[in-house]
């Protein structure tokens, strides 16, 4: 099986990557090719933050690779956390933080529609290209389920009426944001075949 590389050490999504990409390729991760380090995502936007980090692994090693950057953007709040999804609540905060100031925020407010977006930056022979996968949904006003990571347990996906976290493996990652971009990245690559 043909191997990539995915410039990420986040395990979750490492996982869901994998789970995604399982019958194409062989996914390694950052440790896997000995990379320790934590790669600053000062970028302004998700486009910035997945190109500096591809590009910092490819520049390292001179290998093909991938990386995806992530934000959930909610309407009510002008499309925070957005870019600062990861830190939201401060820097080094947790999941747990990061979503108990999303309910507090929302708070009282009708509109809660979201989106979660997923940008994919792909080096391959020397090249760059993005990939886009968009899910939209609602916030709940509690959080429900114990799967996924993130923002998944108050993130309702349209035309469910649970969250992610309440979906099985298999639902989400057919369905989700990364799966979106990810299935865009294999349909490009089986173009180079
Ligand atoms: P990253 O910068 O792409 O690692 O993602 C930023 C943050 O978005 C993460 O720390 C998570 O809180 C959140 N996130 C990314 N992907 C997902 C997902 O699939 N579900 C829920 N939250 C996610």
């Amino acid at each position: 099986m043909k191997k990539i590389v995915c410039a990420t050490n986040n395990k979750h999504k490492l996982e869901e990557i994998r789970h995604i990409l399982r019958e194409e390729f062989e996914v390694l991760g950052l440790l896997d090719i000995g990379f320790d380090e934590d790669i600053p995502e000062t970028g302004a936007t998700l486009e910035e933050n997945a190109s500096i980090k591809s590009y910092t692994i490819y520049n390292r090693y001179g290998i093909d690779c991938f990386s995806d950057d992530t934000g959930l953007e909610i309407d009510a709040l002008n499309g925070d956390p957005g870019v600062y999804s990861a830190r939201y609540a401060g820097e080094n905060s947790s999941y747990e933080e990061n979503v108990d100031k999303v309910l507090k925020k929302l708070n009282g407010k009708d509109n809660r529609s979201a989106a979660f977006s997923t940008i994919i930056s792909l080096i391959i022979k020397g090249e760059e290209h993005l990939f886009e996968g968009r899910i939209s949904g609602q916030i709940s006003t509690h959080k429900s389920g114990e799967g996924g990571f993130g923002y998944d347990p108050v993130f309702i996906p349209d035309g469910y009426d649970i969250t992610f976290a309440e979906m099985s493996a298999e639902i989400k990652n057919t369905i989700s944001h990364r799966a979106l971009a990810t299935e865009k990245l294999v349909a490009f690559l089986k173009t180079l075949e």
